[in-house]
């Protein structure tokens, strides 16, 4: 099963993949989280993204579909994966379509996860990630039973510097310029699945679960 998650920042895209990666035991693709590795570990991916990612630009396309494509050959993406945060351009959703064709696949659900933005600006100004496996939490909305400790890998919890307010703001123009145009794009596909992000997290796990399944 290959499925893409879609919806804005801070819609739940990241919580709902890991508990779609728990459930069916495919992997979670997060762009977001491989290129916070590298600006952490300062490679020359890190080090040509850092400042795209600190004012909430978009990375450009083609560093984002070179490690993208090469994380779909890896081994655990055999009988399934759950692309998280990627594709964000119509440029990377041809892209995709056409790495996925060279490997006889092709996706089977994007899910559009669909929040109203003052959501959205709550969601984000008490995000918490975990600094080892980049899970997310919400200092009300779901919090680790351990304060400031994933719950899954035992890491440490920090607050993204781009969570500030003005670079969420200008994230969410990003988002509407560049990225929405995508919902039309897998409509026409007809693997677009929309879901009401309004509700509460295990509501929504139940939702995709149906779907999915
Ligand atoms: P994304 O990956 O789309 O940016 P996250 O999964 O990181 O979004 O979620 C953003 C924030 O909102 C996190 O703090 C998360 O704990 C919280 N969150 C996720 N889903 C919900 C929900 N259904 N209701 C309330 N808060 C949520
Ligand atoms: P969010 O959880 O808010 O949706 P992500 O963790 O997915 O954010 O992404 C954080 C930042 O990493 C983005 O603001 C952008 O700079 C960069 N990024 C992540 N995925 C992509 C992508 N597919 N294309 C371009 N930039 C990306
Ligand atoms: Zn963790």
């Amino acid at each position: 099963m290959n499925i893409i998650l879609l919806g804005p920042p801070g819609s739940g895209k990241g919580t709902q993949a890991k508990l779609i990666e728990e459930r069916c035991g495919i992997p979670q693709i997060s762009t977001g989280d491989m290129l916070r590795k590298a600006v952490e570990n300062k490679t020359e991916l890190g080090i040509k993204a850092k400042n795209y990612m600190d004012s909430g630009a978009l990375v450009p396309d083609e560093l984002v579909i070179m490690i993208t494509e090469e994380r779909l050959k890896a081994e655990d993406c055999r009988d399934g994966f759950i692309l998280d945060g990627f594709p964000r351009t119509v440029t990377q959703a041809e892209a995709l379509d056409e790495v996925l064709n060279k490997m006889n696949k092709k996706i089977d659900n994007a899910l559009n996860i669909e929040v109203k933005e003052d959501d959205i600006i709550r969601r984000m100004s008490g995000r918490r990630i975990c600094k080892g496996c980049g899970a997310s939490y919400h200092i009300i909305f779901n919090p680790p039973n351990e304060e400031n400790i994933c719950d899954l890998c035992g890491g440490e919890l920090y607050q993204r510097d781009d969570d500030k307010e003005e670079t969420v703001r200008n994230r969410l123009k990003v988002y509407k310029d560049q990225t929405e145009p995508l919902i039309n794009y897998y409509r026409e596909k007809s693997v677009l699945r929309s879901i009401d992000g309004g509700r509460k997290i295990e509501e929504i796990n139940q939702l995709i679960e149906e779907i999915l399944t």
